[in-house]
């Protein structure tokens, strides 16, 4: 029989006791949600504008997602890549059809949808007579994955130590930085890959003419232009793509976190000969694509499309940073740097060492659940359905626990 814990405290310390520690944790176990909240074992609510990393974009429990749930259910769950399966094809559709690309590759995971696009790459150069080319360029401070070549396209010392050797291949330009990128640009390289917002690297957008440079630049070279949009694809910026906010068009470009509404599902979107570079037995993967995972990706594009969703995210990310200017930089200019973002995903980046002290007391005197990313930058990748009451609710909070803090 399963054990049934009784309250939130027996569920964490039960956990402390048997999960494996690699992860920080709140002294929260999460029982359900709803919309934008989530519910502790004791009944607690809490608002949740962490969203499972940028996950949850249709929020908790979306009557789409449930009814798609409870069909898929009583149909079939996995059948393989040997055959077709509908939701995967109506998955890929609606991606081809609201954006510039031509096919569609599923994956189970973010790093793994990036894995797929440097392995894209590699092959496409040595298809077009470029057996030499194998590095890929990407930006200090950026995040792909947590694999051992995502985490090496990752321009971040922490996430690369203690695994020498790294695999080869990788090269480091500054985000936002073009001359920096052409300085280490030569023969060797066969694709540069960049989120266009930069999303653990503390919600930085990038410039226009950043991106309009490395489109350029690429079709300069006959090499592959490769966005990350694992965080920041899905609506999340007010576009199904964030490119689509900068008419930038790369040749390839992953999606994962909130595609599946909370199965994990990643893919590779691809587009003219990218398109045809992986054929049949140089990748694939067991689960990737499979009826689940699509079924939940293509009731979660459908909704977020013809829902108004993706419209939502872009006005109440508006209000969001308007509101954060009006409120939170008014009382506290001193502390707070600046205030960025692109629809839903956003960030205040303060005058000190750690965003941690507001993330606790948003959580401990307000019932507010956000993040702090990249040392100093409070994060805010709330569900895409959020209205502006819900908003209202978290800035006060985070103005409040300033306040608090004496800052
Ligand atoms: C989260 C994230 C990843 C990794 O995704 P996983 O599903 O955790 O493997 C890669 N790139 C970006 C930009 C991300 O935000």
């Amino acid at each position: 029989m399963i054990e049934k814990f009784k309250t939130n405290a027996e569920v964490i310390e039960n956990g402390d006791k048997y999960l494996y520690g690699n992860h920080v944790r709140m002294p929260l176990s999460i029982e359900r949600g709803e919309g934008a909240y989530v519910f502790d074992k004791d009944g607690n609510k809490y608002l949740d504008f962490i969203g499972g990393i940028a996950v949850n974009g249709l929020g908790h429990c979306h009557p789409a997602i449930v009814k798609c749930l409870e069909e898929r259910a009583h149909t079939i769950l996995h059948c393989s890549n040997y055959f077709y399966n509908e939701p995967a094809v109506q998955t890929a559709k609606l991606i081809v059809e609201n954006s510039c690309f031509d096919k569609v590759l599923f994956a189970n995971s973010g790093a793994e949808a990036n894995e797929g696009q440097i392995k894209l790459a590699r092959k496409y150069a040595k298809d077009h007579g470029h057996p030499e080319r194998f590095v890929v360029i990407t930006m200090k401070n950026s995040f792909h994955g947590r694999t051992l070549a995502t985490c090496t396209a990752t321009g971040q010392y922490a996430v690369h130590r203690y695994f020498e050797p790294l695999p080869s291949g990788f090269r480091y330009a500054e985000f936002n930085n073009l001359q920096s990128v052409k300085d280490i640009m030569d023969e060797y390289v066969c694709a540069i890959l960049t989120e266009p917002v930069q999303g653990e690297g503390g919600v930085r957008p990038a410039s226009q003419e950043f991106l309009q440079g490395l489109r350029d630049l690429c079709d300069e070279k006959g090499i592959l232009l490769m966005f990350d949009e694992v965080q920041v694809g899905s609506g999340r910026t007010g576009k199904l793509f964030a490119h689509q906010n900068y008419g930038v068009e790369p040749d390839t470009c992953s999606m994962a976190k909130a595609l599946g509404s909370g199965v994990p599902i990643g893919a590779v979107c691809a587009r003219g000969e990218a398109a045809k570079t992986l054929t049949p037995g140089t990748h694939g993967s067991t689960f990737a694509g499979g009826p689940l995972a699509c079924a939940l990706a293509a009731t979660t594009l459908d909704v977020m499309i013809n829902d108004g969703v993706i419209e939502n995210s872009r006005k109440m990310g508006e209000y969001f940073r308007k509101q954060a200017h009006e409120i939170i930089e008014k009382n506290h200019p001193e502390a707070v740097n600046e205030i960025r973002g692109l629809g839903l995903i956003d960030g205040i980046q303060l005058n000190k060492p750690s965003g941690q002290p507001v993330v606790d007391l948003c959580f401990k005197d307000s019932n507010v659940l956000i993040n702090n990313t990249n040392g100093n930058v409070l994060r805010f990748v709330p569900p895409l359905i959020v209205n502006e009451e819900e908003i209202d609710i978290v800035i006060k909070a985070v103005d409040e626990a300033m306040t608090k803090l004496g800052w």
